[in-house]
């Protein structure tokens, strides 16, 4: 059972033995499904392949965190840091899957 992920969009879909069928966001007309028809893939094979995290801080207490190389539509990830709270925004499939792991650099992780 695997977490199928759409290459095009890089949507993480719900455990299935096999892929869907196809994937609603980018069979939208306002999407594309590239030329070569729907692609998927899984964490283990983005891992393989190197995808990794990466961290940025854009100002004091707003970081952002992406996916390098870049994957799909290169989404990434907000994390904003206040005095009264952090506030997440999690758009990137694989932060949000190392989110769920617990595995951002200790620094990240009184939020
Ligand atoms: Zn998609």
């Amino acid at each position: 059972m695997e977490h199928w992920i759409c290459q095009t969009c890089g949507t993480q879909f719900p455990q299935s033995q096999a892929p869907p069928s196809g994937c609603p966001i980018c069979q939208d007309e306002r999407q594309y499904i590239g030329h070569d028809g729907q692609q998927w893939t899984t964490m283990a094979q983005l891992r393989a392949a190197g995808f990794h995290n990466i961290f940025k801080e854009h100002e004091p207490g707003l970081l952002g965190i992406g996916t390098e190389p870049k994957f799909a539509i290169g989404q990434r990830a907000l994390l904003v840091q206040t005095s009264k709270g952090n506030q997440k925004h999690l758009t990137c499939r694989i932060c949000v899957h190392f989110h769920r792991q617990n595995k951002y650099p200790t620094e990240y992780l009184n939020y």
